[in-house]
C-alpha cells in the first residue's frame, strides 16, 4: 500500500491523482504514454514513484519534470487548471 508522503499532501493538496498531467509530451502535445515513474493504485488513482526528486529530472521521450503549475496546460477536472 503506497502512502502519500508528508511533502505531496503539503504542496498538492487539491490533486485528484488523476496522473494526465504525467503522461510525456511528444510533438508539443499530450501522449497516451505514461511517465515511466507514475505507479497507478488499485483505486485508479496515481503517484509519483520519484517525488521527492522529480523536479527537473529526464523522465524520458525528451521530457522533464516540471511542477504542475510551470506546464501551462489544462487537463480535464484537474483543479490546478489555470494557475499561474
Ligand atoms: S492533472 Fe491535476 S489532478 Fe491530475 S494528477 Fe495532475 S495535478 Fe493532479
Ligand atoms: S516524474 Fe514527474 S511526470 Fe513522472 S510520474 Fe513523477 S511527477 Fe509525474
Amino acid at each position: 500500500m503506497h502512502k502519500l508522503s508528508k511533502e505531496t499532501k503539503m504542496s498538492e493538496p487539491v490533486c485528484l491523482h488523476c496522473g494526465l498531467c504525467c503522461h510525456y509530451i511528444i510533438d508539443g502535445k499530450p501522449s497516451k504514454i505514461p511517465c515511466k515513474f507514475l505507479v497507478r493504485l488499485p483505486s485508479g488513482k496515481t503517484l509519483c514513484r520519484i517525488y521527492r526528486n522529480r523536479l527537473g529530472k529526464d523522465i524520458g521521450h525528451g521530457n522533464k519534470c516540471l511542477m504542475r503549475k510551470d506546464t501551462k496546460r489544462n487537463y480535464p477536472g484537474c483543479p490546478y487548471n489555470g494557475r499561474k
